[in-house]
């Protein structure tokens, strides 16, 4: 916690794959602090909407603000200096590098150089004793904890999580909602990309519906997911 946090914001932002319009002018608000959900069919919009907040993508149209500045225009690496750190729906584990290792880059990589960091977010995410196995010989589910290891490692500000709870069993699942309840509780602001529907429900403190590049309804989860069942809309 300590300083504040600035809150990330993005204004009618437009994107496209060549000339397909995957972002047609979404408007999001992630603050401190929250958890904020984003959630729609496959195709929506979710994953571009992502690469344009953590900048592998830019947008064509529309901007992004980190409290005051501007951040339109930066690159993806200056964003995560500036304590905008992400995971990848597609794992990217370094699979020659050990646990330790892979956190370690995490680290070199973020907002805060602090040198108990690796040792917090290695303890944090319950991998302390797998610190020094190579991550080529473990499942997906401890991937996805390295994962999110090694972006904590940085200290980020705002955390973006693409369809963290992906190959993870119930038990993995309730772990990390402990684990992102506590970020939050910290100050951290989250943004989460998710399928599961039951994780929004306990996670979000407000969700957002995308389809066909837009956000279609935004509220607490107890009414939006409400809303949805009622349309039976395959989410
Ligand atoms: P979601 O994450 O909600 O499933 P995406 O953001 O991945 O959706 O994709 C939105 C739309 O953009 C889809 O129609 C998808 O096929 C298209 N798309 C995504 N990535 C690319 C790409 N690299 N090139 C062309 N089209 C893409
Ligand atoms: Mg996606």
């Amino acid at each position: 916690a300590g300083d504040r946090v600035p809150a990330l914001t993005a204004r009618a932002l437009h994107a496209t794959y060549g000339g397909f319009k995957a972002l047609d002018g979404v408007d999001l608000h992630v603050p401190p602090a929250r958890i904020t959900a984003v959630v729609g069919p496959n195709g929506a919009g979710k994953s571009t909407l992502f690469h344009c907040l953590a900048g592998t993508l830019h947008a064509t149209q529309g901007d992004i603000h980190y409290g005051d500045r501007n951040i339109t225009h930066l690159p993806a690496h200056t964003r995560t200096r500036l304590g905008i750190a992400r995971t990848f729906q597609q794992l990217a584990v370094f699979p020659s590098l050990t646990v330790a290792e892979n956190v370690r880059v995490g680290a070199e990589q973020g907002h805060i150089t602090d040198p108990t960091a690796v040792a917090r977010a290695l303890r944090l995410l319950g991998l302390t004793p797998l610190s020094n196995t190579p991550a080529a010989d473990l499942p997906t589910g401890t991937l996805r904890r390295v994962e999110l290891a090694r972006a904590l490692a940085g200290s980020p500000r705002v955390l973006l999580l693409d369809e963290p709870a992906a190959g993870l069993d119930t038990a993995e699942i309730t772990a990390l909602a402990r684990v992102l309840k506590a970020l939050a509780a910290d100050g951290t602001a989250l943004l989460v990309v998710e399928h599961d529907l039951d994780l929004v429900a306990d996670l979000a403190d407000v969700v957002h519906v995308m389809t066909a590049g837009r956000v279609i309804a935004s509220g607490p989860p107890d009414h939006v997911l409400d809303t949805l069942g009622a349309q039976e809309t395959p989410v």
